[in-house]
């Protein structure tokens, strides 16, 4: 757990760091929120969701209670506006790299992007582990990184008046090069096969850009990549006709999808069941106090990965990260239809017109 806090940049004093904003950390606000807790959620894709945005968007889903059906990106958007009160910080595009235990018990958890949090306590929801793009590893590739090789877009402006050469078949790669075409030089799109996984529409409209002579199309695979006074100036490519040729360029995009990587968490000193992590089913707590688990990355007799078990993972762990922040103090169990502590803090107080009613002890 070596940190460098002192080259980071301090975003926020929190209760909690929840370390993944799928469905399980999302709803992990919630559960903090009702309990008075407040939480900043990091995430290192660009959107809330998880694996539900991520992979799955517009599927169904049956099993969530209560709600027959739903896609999974409504299932996301909906978890959002229940936690909308609690307006958690939201840091998304970074990777959560190092949490250390600090001598006062807190927790310094530092982002690859250098952003910092001082924290009472973390939860990791980092489902199956953080999403890396699959990257292009021909030789020398590597160091033009985030220079003029790019695996995911940040501002468009600066490809304007270029040339772009761009690797793909999906949706993001169609997406960009219909977004792109209009602003660069050049834009050639480079897949394995004549065949795409993106919306229809879009593959109609680059082809036709193509009979258009606005971009060009090249059915191939990236063998190396060529440079140029240490600049990344081309690529060669093996087309479909077995001729392998070079493709010059300004820049190069590469999006060839997501695959989850377990990353960072396996150098916190948690405890590990090969790419989960041990935890316990009264407070959902690592083998460090003060560290949580809930949804998929976690492990325990039993354990099934569902998005119905992660929820109420999280209602126990705000419970248990209650205690750990507030040592000696009672925390109740409050109905909220009818507690006025839970519907003050969910900004809805007075709406139900009903009288206060009875209070349980946890
Ligand atoms: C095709 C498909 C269909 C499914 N259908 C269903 C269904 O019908 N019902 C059901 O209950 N479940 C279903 N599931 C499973 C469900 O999606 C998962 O159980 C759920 O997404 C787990 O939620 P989570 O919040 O634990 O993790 P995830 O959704 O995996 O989110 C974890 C997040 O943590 C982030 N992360 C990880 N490490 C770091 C780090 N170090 N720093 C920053 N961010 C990090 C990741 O980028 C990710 O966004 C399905 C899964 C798939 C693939």
């Amino acid at each position: 757990m070596s940190l460098s806090p002192e080259r980071s940049k301090l975003a926020a004093v929190t209760d909690v760091v929840i370390v993944g904003a799928g469905p399980c950390g999302l709803f992990q606000v919630f559960e903090l929120g009702l309990l008075g807790l407040k939480a900043e959620l990091v995430d290192s894709l660009p959107q809330a969701g998880g694996q539900c945005t991520e992979l799955y968007p517009d599927k169904p889903i049956y099993d969530i209670p209560a709600i027959p059906v739903c896609t999974a990106r409504e299932l996301i958007d909906r978890l959002q506006e229940q936690i909308r009160p609690f307006n958690p910080g939201y840091h998304l595009g970074q990777e959560v790299t190092q949490v250390g235990r600090r001598a006062d018990g807190r927790f310094d958890v530092v982002t690859n992007r250098g952003t910092r949090f001082d924290a009472g306590a973390v939860i990791i929801a980092g489902g199956v582990g953080s999403f890396q793009p699959r990257r292009l590893t021909v030789e020398g590739a590597e160091k033009h990184e985030g220079r003029s090789l790019h695996y995911r877009v940040r501002d468009a402006a600066q490809f304007a008046g270029q040339d772009l050469v761009i690797l793909g078949g999906g949706d993001s790669a169609l997406d960009w090069t219909l977004e792109l075409v209009e602003k660069a030089n050049s834009v050639v799109l480079i897949h394995r096969r004549a065949e795409f996984r993106a919306a229809p529409a879009s593959v109609e409209r680059m082809l036709a850009l193509r009979e258009q002579g606005r971009l060009d199309f090249i059915e191939g695979t990236v063998q190396s990549v060529v440079e140029a006074e240490g600049r990344l100036s081309g690529v060669r490519v093996t087309a479909r006709d077995g001729v392998t040729r070079t493709v010059s360029l300004d820049q190069l995009l590469v999006f060839w999808g997501l695959h989850p990587k377990l990353g960072p968490i396996a150098e916190w000193g948690l405890q590990l069941n090969r790419r989960t992590v041990a935890v316990d089913t009264a407070k959902f707590q690592t083998s460090v106090p003060g560290i949580y688990a809930v949804g998929d990355i976690n492990d325990y007799p039993g354990k099934k990965k569902l998005i119905l078990s992660g929820f109420h993972e999280a209602a126990l762990a705000a419970f248990a990260v209650k205690e750990h922040l507030r040592p000696g103090e009672k925390v109740h169990l409050q109905y909220t239809t009818t507690s006025p502590l839970l519907q003050k803090r969910l900004g809805v107080a007075g709406e139900s017109g009903e009288e206060p009613g009875a209070r349980h002890s946890a």
